[in-house]
């Protein structure tokens, strides 16, 4: 198996990435790669943008560390300050860590102390989705929804239960509108909750917009409404995993705006950093952060790396690139052109059942057959195939399926820097039509 470095040629078959020039990856051949994924919704700036460089570079001569525990920097806390200014209502801390997965284990740490602190001990188990993706460490692990994923590590350290995910294309009944299905799923929600005994819950993890593990399947309109309803009857935080669609991604800074609903915490990652640092981050409330500052605190909790300045200072800049820049708008309207590209050269495709997505996050949902809906056997692992065929392409993009996660079959998410031109756009959906 090839990949993540381990020294001593186990790299495998994997080409080198050598430089970077806007939307493309050069090797060391010297063959040139379209982003199409971002990564994995990482390089929203593409590869070599100059205000990031500056920022970082800048930083870099004044001071690259200082440990958070002596000190706090001009660029952290800009950061935090940027971060809470275009967050939803009731959101107004900002706790930076390192990547992703520190974020959601963050989150769920800091929600058990929450619940320590305010009289609620017995409030420990998490309910999260099937088909759901949270991170890799042990406690985000334990959240995701990913059988295969879990398997090998149970029993997980915090208690987990998965409800269905919201999945229409998949799950609506025939003659049920989308209202009407978004509330039923939802409902589960409540009978989870009711069936563990509320007073023994503490938050309910969820994406707004669904990547790696679906192909960017957003939530039906009112879904998460009703949701925020279920959690706020029953005293259940809502933590909404925005490392994916968040920081811009589907056209808004933080996904759920456009769903109108306020979670207790967002976490965000990937776009954060845009590739240039690791970086991420967990964003609460003044509510629940002043219960902990006057409890236990936040030393409970910490990474040696959380707030660096050098990865606060390109964060910084990635988000004034974001505003200044006009992107939110630009991918709103970059992501309708991508969408309307994909659905001309894949509507009609024998094997894509499914083109949906928000901004430019999208996914196409590979079929067997389109009428039936039915994947292919996950044994034929169509999804690492269509990767290895679009590398040879020359473009980068996230298929991800079959019992790696998909669970219920393939698909293909979208993710490219909100940089992309029009023609790049031709080139994507190109080269992708000739992967497929
Ligand atoms: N949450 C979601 C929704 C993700 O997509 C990911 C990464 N794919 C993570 C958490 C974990 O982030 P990281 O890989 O930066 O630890």
């Amino acid at each position: 198996m090839p990949g993540h470095v381990f020294g001593r040629s186990t790299r495998g078959s994997l080409p080198i990435a050598r430089t970077g020039d806007g939307c493309y990856i050069i090797d060391a051949t010297g063959k040139r790669y379209l982003d199409g994924s971002g990564g994995a919704a990482v390089s929203c700036l593409g590869h070599s943008d100059p205000d990031i460089r500056a920022a970082l570079h800048d930083q870099l001569d004044r001071l690259a560390f200082a440990h958070t525990g002596f000190f706090t920097s001009d660029a952290a806390e800009t950061l935090a300050d940027l971060l809470i200014a275009d967050a939803p209502e009731g959101i107004d801390r900002a706790y930076l860590v390192s990547g992703g997965s520190e974020a959601v284990e963050a989150a769920i740490k800091l929600a058990r102390q929450y619940f320590m602190e305010t009289g609620q001990p017995q409030r420990h188990r998490v309910i999260a989705r099937r088909q759901s993706y949270h991170g890799n460490t042990l406690g985000a692990l334990a959240a995701g929804g990913n059988e295969w994923r879990r398997a090998q590590f149970a029993p997980l350290l915090v208690e987990t239960s998965h409800i269905a995910p919201c999945y229409a294309y998949r799950d609506r009944q025939e003659g049920e509108s989308l209202h009407d299905y978004g509330r039923r799923v939802a409902d589960e929600l409540e009978t989870e909750i009711l069936r563990l005994g509320p007073e023994t819950v503490m938050a309910f993890v969820a994406e707004p917009v669904v990547g790696a593990t679906m192909g960017a399947v957003p939530a039906v309109p009112g879904y998460l409404k009703r949701i925020r309803e279920i959690c706020d009857r029953h005293g259940v935080l809502l933590i909404l995993d925005e490392v994916m669609c968040g920081m811009g991604r589907t056209g808004q800074l933080y996904a759920c705006t456009a769903d109108g609903v306020a979670p207790d915490m967002i976490t965000v990652a990937k776009g954060l950093g845009a590739g240039y640092q690791p970086i991420g981050a967990l964003l609460t409330s003044a509510r629940i952060y002043d219960a902990i500052a006057a409890g236990s605190g936040f030393f409970q909790h910490g990474h040696t790396y959380m707030g660096h300045a050098m990865a606060a200072a390109g964060a910084g800049a990635v988000l004034r690139a974001i505003h200044d820049r006009g992107l939110l708008a630009q991918v709103q309207s970059r992501g309708a052109m991508l969408q309307a590209a994909l659905e001309a050269r894949f509507g009609q495709h024998p094997h894509i059942g499914d083109i949906r997505g928000r901004g430019l996050f999208r996914g196409l949902e590979i079929v067997m057959d389109r009428e039936t809906k039915d994947p292919f056997d996950s044994a034929r692992k169509l999804h690492a195939k269509v990767k290895a065929a679009a590398m040879e392409e020359g473009l980068i993009c996230y298929p991800m399926g079959g019992t790696i996660d998909g669970q219920r079959g393939d698909h293909i998410l979208l993710a490219p820097p909100f940089i992309i031109s029009t023609d790049q756009i031709t080139e994507l959906t190109d080269k992708l039509a000739r992967a497929v």
